[in-house]
């Protein structure tokens, strides 16, 4: 049953716009209240103003009486006392014997029902009032406009020994008149208010309302690929948010997308030319006899090896550029990773390496990214070296910088090709051997992961006489080791 009552709700909620959903609210909010000042103001006026003042006219009784049977008072006090409250509260007074022929009168108005009574009526109030236990309230209820009379009698015997009888009369005065007037103002408060909640009802929609339905523009247009939209984030808190999380939201999928069409791109513009090679040297050694030679087989396995390094590469660079693999730095010996790869390249018998370092310099970075830029320029200086097959690594420390400096002594690059050479798919010399082989990626992804890393980078070239490739890292004090100018223990 509850879940019902529950999917019933949501499915009009799921109807209903917060425009009409705030509105709806204020209204019925609006009825309550309107509601609530008529039954009060109207219909429950007149008892709450009788249940006032009789709970009124009995506490001042109770409290007259009290006083007499506490304190001994003389005829004068007592006078005193009746006239006093009489004239604060008033109220009709008489206070008499139980014989009812001894008497003290004091009147509110002129025509007051204390007047019309004998002693006699007196004595028999005193007896009556003594029957039903001391006190008696009597209210009349004419219901017809005429003035309603409340009458409250109680006998008690005072300090000084006399048994007395305290009448207390008051006259109610009719709230029908009053009402009226209510009735009236209610109807002017009821209008104003219905037009209030209107207002603000509807200025409160628009607040809300107007961004989220922006907001939900926005999200369809982001949803038929258009990424580079923008989010509404201003407005109340949750909405700004929410504009903030779609706008994250949509510079994300925009990075995938990116990375989505380079490869696409990148796939069929350069794969397909090794593709086309093996393919093409396969069918060669299929269809004619004595082509099945070693060289054939050799050139189907350096494409593919090529491939291998392209696809490798572009996946790498791809993904650098679009920002989708963060950084995962650490503090690290640049001095002792730059050695460890260098040992690897010693086992080149054709090449001489030779790596000269300052101090072990550390630095705050990635470190597998970095080795990658060092493994890409000491392979650009292997694959364009000269006669003499050396290649030069050296690390320079300076106060707040390591600078590495991958040389050689190869052909050189022209000047004017010196800032093209960082562009992806970028090569120099297309006959060139190694540049056949490359992919023009090299330097695109030293360039990017360096960037990543805020570090700097460049190139001093002569032609005829080598390449000095070089980048910067800054310094970081060697983990574990005494901060500089605090005194060592
Ligand atoms: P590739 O895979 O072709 O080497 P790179 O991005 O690494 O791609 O390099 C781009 C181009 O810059 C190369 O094709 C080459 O012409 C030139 N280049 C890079 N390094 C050197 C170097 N050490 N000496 C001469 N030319 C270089």
């Amino acid at each position: 049953m509850k879940h019902n009552w529950n999917s019933i709700r949501d499915k009009i909620q799921g109807k209903i716009s917060i425009r009409w959903g705030i509105f709806a609210g204020f209204a019925l909010f609006t009825l309550v209240i309107v509601i609530l000042l008529w039954v009060f103001q109207i219909a429950l006026l007149e008892s709450f103003y009788r249940s006032t003042k009789i709970n009124e006219i009995q506490a001042t009784g109770q409290a007259m009486v009290s006083r007499m049977e506490e304190q001994q008072l003389d005829l004068q006090q007592m006078e005193e006392l009746i006239t006093q409250t009489a004239g604060e509260k008033q109220i009709s007074i008489s206070l008499s014997d139980s014989s009812g022929r001894w008497a003290i009168v004091q009147k509110s108005s002129p025509t007051s029902f204390l007047d019309k009574l004998t002693w006699v009526d007196r004595a028999q109030i005193y007896l009556e009032t003594q029957s039903v236990g001391g006190t008696y309230l009597y209210s009349q209820d004419n219901h017809n406009g005429q003035p309603d009379n409340m009458i409250y009698t109680m006998t008690f015997t005072e300090k000084g020994g006399g048994d007395r009888l305290l009448i207390l009369y008051s006259g109610l005065t009719p709230v029908e008149s009053t009402v009226d007037t209510l009735k009236i103002q209610l109807w002017y408060l009821t209008i104003v208010m219905i037009l209030l909640a209107l207002g603000l009802a509807l200025f409160i929609a628009r607040k809300i309302s107007f961004p989220i339905r922006q907001i939900n523009e926005s999200a369809k247009t982001l949803a038929t690929g258009e990424y580079d939209i923008q989010f509404q984030e201003k407005g109340f808190r949750e909405i700004s948010e929410l504009g903030r999380t779609l706008q994250y939201a949509a510079g994300e999928l925009s990075k995938v997308e990116q990375l989505r069409r380079d490869l696409i791109a990148n796939v069929s513009h350069d794969l397909r030319t090794p593709l086309t090679m093996i393919a093409g040297y396969s069918e060669v050694m299929r269809d004619i006899p004595g082509e099945n030679t070693p060289e054939n087989v050799q050139i189907i396995i350096d494409e593919t090896n090529r491939l291998t390094t392209l696809v490798n590469d572009m996946l790498d660079l791809s993904k650098l550029q679009a920002g989708v693999i963060p950084l995962e730095k650490s503090v690290f010996n640049l001095t002792e990773s730059i050695r460890e790869i260098m040992t690897r390249y010693d086992k080149m018998a054709d090449f001489h390496f030779y790596f000269s370092a300052d101090e072990d310099a550390y630095v705050n970075a990635d470190e597998l990214k970095i080795s990658q830029v060092v493994y890409n320029l000491v392979n650009n200086a292997i694959n364009y070296t000269g006669e003499d097959k050396t290649v030069w690594v050296c690390q320079k420390n300076s106060e707040k910088t390591v600078r590495v400096e991958v040389i050689d002594s190869g052909e050189g690059i022209e000047p004017d090709k010196l800032k093209d050479i960082w562009e992806r798919y970028y090569k120099v010399d297309k006959s060139h051997k190694r540049a056949q082989i490359g992919s023009g990626l090299g330097l695109s992804i030293v360039k990017s992961i360096l960037d990543l890393h805020g570090g700097l980078y460049g190139v001093q070239s002569e032609v005829g006489k080598g390449s000095a490739f070089w980048f910067e890292l800054e310094r970081v004090e060697k983990p574990g080791s005494q901060p500089k100018g605090l005194p060592g223990t």
